[in-house]
């Protein structure tokens, strides 16, 4: 049996233990910001989750897997161009990257690919539509790995040529590796930015799916409990229903693997999209900082 002063012990241990757990700022702001984000919507036939279970991960979870971080020489996104742009699309190459450094914190910076670089390897034409496809997988690891800088946290090339994964797939809008630091997405599907009615969907397209594989190149998973940037997408349906920003249980993942704020990292993004003047995506940040500063 216990004697009474070594119960008190134990006690007081177990009250500075769980206000240690509390007063983590990553943990109390998801709870915080929870009751104003939106639980993901049951899945619609043809819907990525109408036919998988993309498992549910908690912080704790996240912060054991020993995510892919930053570190004191890797801090900087690379973004590398596949293909020719045009003026038109750089300006959407341009909007993307501003709003990458808005949301992830971190300097972004662009490299040129080797000239050498076989970007054709395992290129194929898409079975029923006929158009080039480059495999995702070959850019990967034979175009991006090779030249990932000493001081990029992730290396992610933005292609205008369509892509896909592997052979029983039809197309893909973008792939990332949780544990290699590199990624590809592309813009062949997202309309056509030369017509004055497609641009600003291009550009949130495009915003979207860098932004969602950049998280899995932090190492965060899908998310399938709230409506999320990092849902997983089946189609330009599906990825047009998906916001641009992430759930609280993501961002408090990414803030606390980048050592960021919760609050500034709400205060860059909410800035972005003032300045572009988007009404939906400025009221979520906006009462996210309300909720945030109770
Ligand atoms: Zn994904
Ligand atoms: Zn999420």
């Amino acid at each position: 049996m216990l004697n009474q002063s070594y119960t008190f012990k134990i006690l007081w241990l177990c009250i500075i233990f769980s206000s240690c757990l509390s007063s983590n700022p990553y943990e109390s702001a998801q709870q915080k910001l929870a009751p104003i984000y939106p639980f993901k919507k049951p899945a619609q036939k043809g819907d990525w989750l109408y036919t998988r279970i993309d498992k549910y991960q908690s912080l704790n979870d996240y912060i054991k897997s020993k995510p892919t971080s930053t570190d004191s020489i890797r801090k900087k996104i690379y973004i590398m161009l596949i293909g020719d742009f045009d003026s038109t699309q750089k300006e959407i190459v341009t909007g993307t990257a501003e709003y990458l450094h808005a949301f992830y914190g971190l300097q972004i910076d662009f490299i040129e690919m080797r000239k050498d670089a076989d970007i054709f390897a395992n290129s194929r034409k898409h079975p029923t539509q006929g158009q080039l496809q480059l495999s995702a997988k070959q850019i990967m690891n034979v175009v991006l790995k090779p030249q990932l800088p000493k001081d990029a946290a992730t290396l992610i090339a933005l292609t205008n040529y369509d892509l896909y994964p592997e052979n029983s797939w039809s197309y893909i809008f973008g792939l990332g590796s949780t544990k290699e630091r590199v990624g590809v997405w592309s813009m062949y599907r997202f309309g056509d930015p030369h017509k004055k009615e497609q641009k600003e969907q291009c550009l949130m397209f495009t915003i979207k799916t860098a932004t969602h594989e950049i998280g899995h190149m932090f190492s965060l998973p899908h998310c399938a409990k709230y409506e999320c940037c990092m849902n997983g997408s089946n189609s330009l349906r599906e990825l047009n229903s998906h916001p641009t920003y992430f759930c609280p249980d993501c961002l408090a993942k990414i803030c606390w693997n980048l050592n960021q704020d919760v609050h500034a990292n709400l205060e860059r993004t909410e800035n972005f999209w003032l300045k572009r003047n988007n009404v939906t995506a400025k009221e979520v940040y906006q009462k996210s900082i309300e909720r945030l500063s109770k």
